[in-house]
């Protein structure tokens, strides 16, 4: 079932939960109230992620700022906002499409052309050629990963270019670069083949990093991979190289190569602000997967304990995480898996299940909308979506469309013609490795 009616689902969105426990008027904790306010409110200030899951997390220098949104958009109405965006759109028609990850907020998604996950929508913008403009209401990897893959006419645009991923940027370039220099001290010459062909060392990049980590995998002969397919990305990376070096998530790549039964003691940590990465050189000659420092501040708030509070009330409980959470939670849960994942399984629940869901906040409070016939609820109980994610909001989305209504393009996102050959290249690995995900059906269908 998709709750088509905008009201009902604002109804239920996590922006509406967030002011009304700001308000005093909804009982509850949210983990930074000042999410309650308009978005812009950060963008005048110093550079930050804002407040909530990725307030701790430092932004690097460099990274991009968004200028002042008009004010006309700042003082509106949320639903002048609402008949604004509709009106942009029906006037563009088909010269634009709008993109919505699962984590935005309700009041974004119901303006989507598609939703789903960040590949999933790059290859759903891919069934727009004719489109002018692709409008990603995600964060700047999912837009740069849009334009790899879309035509050099189309451009991309990301409606607030605060709307970073922590993430990401906890592996940058230089430090990756620095990364490779010292392992190939330890294992020499990284190009040279043993006597079965394999080289020393693969570079596997998450999905959810710079074009310029991307082009980095491309240029070494490694690859990317997303929530969904890192084990075979990894069994493809197996068959080329002794090892694997992954970055940035290290949940993600010791949950994955654990399922595959390689030991954790084979999985060493590369702390960048160390020399060989905080191990010795016995360890990294021994490792079969080196793990970058690198996390995601919404999935790792998930604990055990909250699953154990979670079975406690709700004997029978499924208890469903991405595997982005620590693995302690993975192994405590009844399924770990990419959005899609669970997307699907609660889609194919019997009606009357129940589901602890370890994710960020929009999508399980969609889930738990759209899905009546289930007891859906979000392992952590504060109210925490991700803060940069939740940067973008319908003002920034009315802004843009409008702007290209008076035939302006804003804030579009383009990879250098440098480095976007290199990461194209570490995509068609990935998909030489495993057939894309079908995309997402358009919103309502
Ligand atoms: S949920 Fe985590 S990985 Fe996704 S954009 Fe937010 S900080 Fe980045």
């Amino acid at each position: 079932m998709t709750i088509t009616n905008p009201d009902v689902r604002r109804a239920a969105s996590v922006d509406r939960s967030l002011k009304l426990i700001a308000a005093g008027a909804a009982e509850g904790a949210s983990c930074a109230p000042e999410l309650a306010a308009g978005p812009w409110e950060f963008d005048a200030g110093p550079a930050g992620y804002g407040p909530g899951a990725s307030m701790g997390d430092v932004i690097p220098t460099g990274s991009p700022r968004q200028g002042a949104l008009p004010e006309a958009y700042r003082n509106a109405s949320d639903d002048e906002l609402h008949a604004r965006i509709r009106a942009a759109k029906a006037t563009l028609g088909d010269r634009v499409v709008v993109l919505g990850h699962f984590y935005q907020r309700d009041e974004v998604v119901e303006h989507a052309d598609f939703v789903g996950d960040s590949f999933q929508l790059a290859n759903a913008a891919l069934t727009r050629p004719d489109a002018e403009a692709i409008v990603f209401c995600g964060v700047h990897f999912m837009a740069e990963t849009a334009d790899l893959l879309s035509r050099p006419e189309q451009a991309v645009i990301l409606p607030n270019l605060a709307a970073g991923c922590s993430m990401a940027d906890m592996a940058d370039e230089s430090s990756v670069e620095e990364c490779w220099e010292q392992l190939a001290e330890v294992y020499g010459d990284l190009d040279a083949p043993d006597a079965t062909g394999r080289v020393p060392v693969i570079p596997v990049t998450y999905m959810n990093s710079s074009a310029a980590l991307k082009g980095f995998v491309g240029r070494h002969g490694g690859i990317v991979c997303t929530s969904s397919n890192a084990r075979v990305v990894l069994e493809q990376a197996f068959e080329r190289g002794q090892r694997v070096l992954f970055f940035p998530d290290q949940h993600l790549g010791r949950n994955t190569a654990k399922a595959m039964g390689v030991p954790l003691e084979q999985m060493p940590m590369w702390n960048p602000r160390k020399a060989l990465g905080g191990s010795s050189s016995d360890e990294l000659d021994d490792a079969r997967v080196i793990l970058w420092h690198g996390f995601c501040s919404v999935h790792k708030r998930f604990t055990v304990d909250q699953i154990a509070a979670a079975r406690a009330s709700h004997p029978g409980v499924q208890v469903i995480v991405h595997p982005e959470c620590p693995m302690p939670v993975v192994d405590a849960a009844d399924a770990a898996g990419s959005t899609d994942f669970i997307v699907k399984a609660i889609q194919a629940a019997p009606a009357g299940s129940t589901f602890a869901i370890g994710t960020e906040i929009n999508l399980v409070q969609r889930l738990a909308a759209e899905h009546p016939e289930h007891e859906i609820f979000c392992l952590d109980p504060v109210v925490c979506p991700c803060s940069t994610m939740y940067r973008i909001h319908p003002g920034y989305l009315a802004w843009v469309l409008e702007e290209l209504v008076a035939g302006r393009v804003v804030n579009r996102i383009q990879v250098p013609a440098d480095v976007a050959e290199p990461a194209r290249l570490a995509l068609e690995r990935m998909l030489a490795a495993k057939p894309p995900a079908p995309t997402t059906a358009p919103v309502g269908a």
